[in-house]
């Protein structure tokens, strides 16, 4: 069977996006997982640091042992995403463990994030995570730019934000970066924004961000290897399904299906959010990302 890097470049070839679903709460995993079998398409599951930090993940263990008894390679892998080596309140984390412990664990891939670091401080990171990861064939996506939201704190005017490019990815960054640190993925900042993970604004509908494709389309001739879309919740969907069309093979999606997890677990209980769930997944992947059917083209 195909290995998830495989995937993805087929995935960049066949123009065919992987949703890559978080799950902050280990038991939203088992409906996403039926409604990716059901519709027939792929997907990854992932879970980020700041999910057993602010959320329910508990640990990549519990995650683990959770994926393990919805296990259905056919149709989702299950991938490590951000670790950063400076989180979202500025404090230095123990990356290499993190990652460790994942590897030995058995996720099928894994991101680094130093994306807070200067360029020379991100490429050297992700390097080194690189070498790891490699050796037991796993592979890797790194972040260059600032996909921003995760901080605390209030955010730019989303079109100042975009009109003036501030912190999008830079191409001759980009080369340099993937050339040396021989990442197998890169997330690129292109006018996406993660969702709120603190306060309020938490459980608050997202703003809708924008895709600066002419920006995108230059990266992905100039490097050539799968693209990552972070912040996939809120995204204009015509601008979404196009970015899959110069290079974005990995959309990450964490906001909105957290948000239809918490708000109906709480008005009416797990059953109804394992319902309400399922029937999100699928109209995203169905209605919205229009990628049913996508496993048959991918695993080929
Ligand atoms: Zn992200």
């Amino acid at each position: 069977m195909k290995n998830v890097k495989d995937i993805m470049i087929k995935a960049r070839e066949e123009k065919i996006l992987i949703p890559a679903m978080n799950t902050p709460y280990p038991e939203m995993m088992k409906p996403i997982i039926r409604a990716v079998a059901d519709t027939n398409s792929f997907a990854l599951i992932e879970v980020a640091r700041v999910e057993w930090e602010k959320f329910g993940a508990i640990s990549t263990e519990v995650i683990y042992r959770e994926y393990e008894k919805h296990r259905y390679p056919e149709h989702v892998r299950l991938h490590l995403d951000h670790v950063p080596v400076i989180d979202e309140d500025g404090l230095r984390v123990d990356y290499r463990s993190i990652i460790q412990t994942a590897l030995n664990l058995g996720y099928e891939s894994v991101m680094i994030d130093a994306s807070r670091l200067d360029l020379d401080g991100n490429i050297a990171a992700a390097k080194e995570v690189v070498n790891i990861a490699h050796a037991r064939n796993v592979p890797v996506e790194a972040e260059l730019g600032a996909v921003l939201g995760h901080e605390a704190g209030p955010l730019p005017p989303y079109e100042e934000l975009f009109s003036t490019g501030k912190g999008f990815t830079d191409i001759d960054e980009a080369i340099r970066f993937v050339k040396e640190s021989g990442t197998d993925w890169l997330s690129v900042a292109v006018g996406s924004i993660h969702g709120a993970v603190s306060g309020a604004a938490a459980s608050e509908k997202k703003v809708t961000a924008r895709i600066n494709q002419e920006h995108l389309a230059a990266i992905d001739k100039a490097l050539g290897i799968p693209l990552v879309l972070h912040g996939g919740s809120g995204i204009d969907l015509a601008n979404v399904r196009e970015a899959a069309t110069h290079g974005i093979s990995k959309l990450n999606i964490g906001t909105d299906i957290r948000q239809v997890w918490e708000k109906t677990l709480a008005s009416s209980g797990n059953k109804a959010a394992e319902d309400a769930l399922y029937e999100r997944v699928k109209e995203i992947i169905t209605d919205e990302l229009q990628v049913a059917g996508s496993a048959a083209r991918l695993l080929v």
